[in-house]
């Protein structure tokens, strides 16, 4: 073989090989879209995950899959793939533990949640007084939120776009916030804003409060919604905050409820795949989060 010919027939594997790993990834990705098991929703097959989990035989793979699980990949379709042996199956080919199989109360549930946890929690939209320690959303993995949203500031914030917000005087068009493009979540806050724009009888709640901002929840270790940059503060002059109503209240005293956020709004959000802070026992009312799955499991 001349040098040439060597030259020439190595390019040709190469260019073979590496479309190869194009057609291989791709079909990698519609598998997982298309030919997983369908999600069974009974209580019944949650308990034989969860005893499959403890067992952990990988030569019987289980074919059930927990609601909370199969719902994480509907929402979450480009970072959730599947479910296999107690683990989301994630589109990087790592995993995450769906269920750590620990007895929790109800502070380590926000503050060590696993994937399950994020359902152990009601979030009530036919009534407006939410139930006793009912925090649906306060619990956040935060393993797979690092994994979607960045796990760091610079990493979030590398990803945020601008989206077309309310100025103070509530004029659509009049500032802008920044929001993460990531799961559409800046898609859908377009949404919302569109829409409120045509409610201007609640123009004075929608100024902004702020979006990203990569902090820890005050008092906790766990990181806020914030970090993220899928979640809005908006109606800073109405806002209320159960610790703020209930000075001194520990995370299971009973408290007092207060909400001045018109319900119109709220409705908006939620139709957008955003939570209302609200809607928890832990009140916090200026407070919008992207959480499709939340609303996927209470409808
Ligand atoms: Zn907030």
């Amino acid at each position: 073989m001349t040098k040439k010919a060597y030259i020439i027939s190595a390019v040709i594997l190469l260019s073979a090989f590496s479309g190869m790993m194009i057609a291989n990834s791709g079909c990698n990705s519609s598998t997982a879209g298309s030919s997983e098991p369908v999600a069974v929703d009974s209580a019944v097959n949650e308990e034989a995950a969860e005893s499959s989990t403890e067992k952990s035989t990988p030569t019987s793979p289980d074919n059930s899959i927990p609601e909370g699980a199969s719902i994480l990949m509907k929402c979450y379709p480009d970072f959730v793939k599947g479910y296999k042996e107690g683990k989301l199956q994630m589109s990087d080919g790592s995993t995450i533990v769906y269920d750590d199989g620990r007895q929790k109360s109800f502070v380590q549930k926000l503050d060590d949640a696993d994937a399950e946890d994020m359902f152990a929690f009601k979030y009530d939209r036919k009534s407006w007084t939410p139930e006793y320690l009912q925090d649906a959303g306060r619990s956040r993995c935060e393993l797979l939120f690092k994994k979607m949203y960045g796990a760091s500031a610079q990493q979030v914030a590398s990803k945020l776009i601008n989206v077309k917000w309310f100025d103070a005087n509530g004029n659509y068009g009049g500032a802008s916030v920044k929001f993460t493009p990531v799961n559409g979540a800046a898609e859908h806050l377009k949404a919302v804003a569109a829409e409120l724009s045509k409610m201007p009888q609640f123009k004075k709640y929608y100024k902004s409060e702020g979006t990203f901002y990569w902090r820890q929840v005050r008092g906790a270790k766990r990181q806020s919604a914030h970090s993220y940059g899928m979640t809005i503060d908006i109606g800073g002059n109405y806002k209320t905050y159960w610790l703020w109503s209930n000075a001194g209240a520990s995370e299971t005293a009973k408290i007092k409820y207060e909400n001045k956020i018109p319900h119109e709004i709220v409705e908006v959000f939620e139709k957008h795949g955003f939570i209302w802070g609200g809607r928890w026992y832990h009140y916090d009312t200026m407070h919008f989060e992207y959480r499709p799955e939340i609303l996927m499991a209470n409808p």
